[in-house]
């Protein structure tokens, strides 16, 4: 792949890593912002329960407390006219001090007021009428009426009306009993999350902050009812916009008011006051936390993004590595081929001038060579003239027969070396060296027997090589026919032939009894030979034909003389593996 296409593969990698962590970091947001909603929601709740259950306790004394009011002799005498509304009016200021309550009165059937509590400091209110008011209006069908207003200072009350019934069981008059909510709250502003009352108009009637009591909701209610006794101008309900989030609903103030920025709303109806309380929970905390959660989940992804990023590169760079490598090797190979063909053509060129040295020598040899019976057939041709001139044919013949001795010589010399140039095209094949040399010994045997030649043999059954069989027969009866030469002045004539086979590697040596080689070195050299020219076979091109020979092969042949005597000729040839051995 090819760095474009790889910068490529990466960079749609990236994009896509990118896009899955920004889905992932967006889930792990909305999940955990959707369960801390939740459980500041089932906090709210229970605020609100405990709200509600605490104001309702502190109102249910004043409503058993109009209850015994309206049932009291003293109201009932009243009414009936049996009491005066100075001593009831006592009575109630005295009931009002002992129970808390702000205000106690008594009212006639038409609901106006008979006495009151504060009859010394407002005498004015004796003969108001109330008959229009809610609690009244209710407590006249027997029920425990309710009502709450406030005055223009900001005061706000509520109300407890209880109908005083006679005889008959028909309401006669009423008990009215006005609590003072300010009073109330006192006890409760220090809750940590805000809870405010609203009343059936929108009005914030009771809250556990004093800043946001009597306090009118547009969004709730257009306008305050006028039914509650309420100033007419009433502050708003501080400013908000409606939304939501995972499933509540949240109130969005402006900052800077008390109210929380960001409020969770949890909502209970209180019909026991006809009111509806609701707990403003600030969400900062919920939010705080999916975004920390958020934010660790982006770090996470972040490393692990990198991670992976540094992983490639080094991917990357090992790669290139590689290639470099790769590259550097294929450089030196194809040195190494120019440097192995090189060498090879230097060794070509070193073979063909040690062949040219060989051929120099071989000739200056073959002239040597052939020179000596030249010139013996000059000097025998010359004599045999003269010897002719002067009439003496027989003598002359003599000459002619050692003219012809020479020219047999000449004959040897040049047969031996058409013999070896002919033989060298044999090809090559698979050859069992045993053979070989049994054919071999079979042709030395004559001449040994004759001579009382001891030939020893030891043999493996099986040594494979490759070679021209009739070309490594002549080597070996060479190899035999030179050791019968040499034992021939010696007493005991014995020759060990041994073939053998280590490894990959097949021997076989040849070894004689006789007095070894005067001159090891020169052993294959051309034309070197101790023996006697004229007279036989020494020509001195049976060891270096022999060395050639073998060398053809891919082999080696070498000599040494032995510590006890007698000198050892070693063919070493590699060895083959053939189908019957390969499956033994
Ligand atoms: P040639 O047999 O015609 O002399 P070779 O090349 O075969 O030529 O031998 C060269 C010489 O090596 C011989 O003349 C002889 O001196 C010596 N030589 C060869 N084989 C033996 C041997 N087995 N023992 C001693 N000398 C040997």
């Amino acid at each position: 792949m090819n760095s474009t296409d790889r910068n490529r593969r990466r960079w749609t990698y990236v994009v896509i890593y990118l896009v899955m962590s920004v889905a992932a970091v967006g889930a792990t947001f909305h999940v955990t912002l959707r369960s801390e909603l939740a459980r500041l929601s089932r906090t709210g709740r229970v605020v609100l329960e405990q709200s509600s259950d605490r104001l309702i306790a502190q109102l249910e004394s004043y409503r058993e407390m109009t209850d015994l009011m309206a049932r009291h002799p003293q109201v009932s005498a009243l009414i009936e006219g049996r009491s005066s509304r100075a001593v009831t009016s006592e009575f109630l200021l005295r009931t009002a001090l002992t129970t808390g309550a702000k205000e106690l009165h008594t009212l006639d059937a038409q609901g106006r007021v008979l006495a009151s509590s504060t009859l010394e400091e407002a005498p004015h209110i004796i003969g108001t009428d109330w008959s229009n008011r809610a609690d009244v209006i209710a407590a006249r069908t027997r029920r425990m009426g309710i009502y709450h207003s406030a005055d223009d200072l900001g005061q706000r009350s509520y109300y407890f009306a209880r109908s005083v019934l006679n005889d008959t069981g028909n309401p006669q008059g009423y008990v009215v009993v006005k609590v003072n909510m300010d009073e109330l709250e006192a006890e409760w502003r220090i809750d940590e999350t805000v809870v405010t009352f609203f009343d059936t108009s929108g009005v914030s009637f009771v809250s556990n902050r004093l800043g946001l009591a009597l306090r009118h909701d547009s969004k709730l209610q257009q306008t305050p009812s006028a039914s509650f006794g309420y100033p007419e101008t009433l502050q708003s309900f501080p400013h908000h916009q409606l939304s939501r989030a995972g499933g509540h609903d949240i109130w969005n103030f402006e900052s800077g008011s008390e109210m929380p920025e960001r409020a969770l709303i949890a909502s209970q109806d209180v019909p026991l006051i006809n009111m509806t309380a609701r707990a403003f929970i600030d969400t900062n905390p919920a939010f705080s936390e999916a975004r920390l959660l958020a934010a660790l989940a982006a770090a996470v992804l972040s490393l692990f993004g990198m991670g992976f990023a540094f992983f490639a590169q080094s991917r990357d760079r090992l790669a290139d590595q590689l290639r470099v490598e790769a590259e550097a090797n294929t450089q030196l190979e194809a040195r190494v081929a120019k440097r192995n063909a090189q060498l090879q053509q230097a060794q070509d060129n070193l073979i063909q001038a040690s062949k040219l040295t060989a051929l120099g020598q071989m000739s200056a040899g073959i002239s040597h060579e052939l020179n000596q019976p030249l010139s013996a057939i000059q000097n025998y041709t010359a004599n045999a003239e003269k010897l002719i001139e002067r009439g003496r044919e027989p003598e002359a013949r003599e000459n002619l027969t050692l003219i012809a001795e020479q020219t047999q010589r000449m004959d040897r010399i040049i047969h031996n070396l058409r013999g070896f140039a002919r033989k060298e095209t044999e090809p090559l094949e698979t050859v069992n060296v045993a053979d070989v040399l049994a054919a071999s010994l079979g042709l030395a045997e004559q001449r040994a027997k004759s001579e009382n030649v001891d030939i020893v043999l030891h043999s493996v059954p099986h040594a494979w090589v490759d070679a021209g069989q009739i070309r490594l027969q002549q080597v070996i009866v060479n190899l035999l026919s030179n050791a019968m030469d040499a034992l021939s002045d010696c007493e005991s004539k014995k020759i060990t032939v041994t073939l053998s086979q280590h490894r990959k590697q097949v021997q076989l040596v040849i070894s004689d009894t006789g007095p070894g080689l005067k001159d090891i070195e020169r052993a294959f050299e051309p034309f070197y030979t101790t023996k006697d020219i004229g007279a036989s076979k020494g020509l001195g091109l049976g060891l270096s034909i022999s060395y050639g020979i073998v060398g053809s092969f891919g082999g080696l042949l070498s000599v040494e003389n032995l510590d006890q005597g007698g000198a050892a000729f070693t063919i070493t040839l590699p060895a083959i593996a053939t189908h019957q051995e390969a499956s033994q």
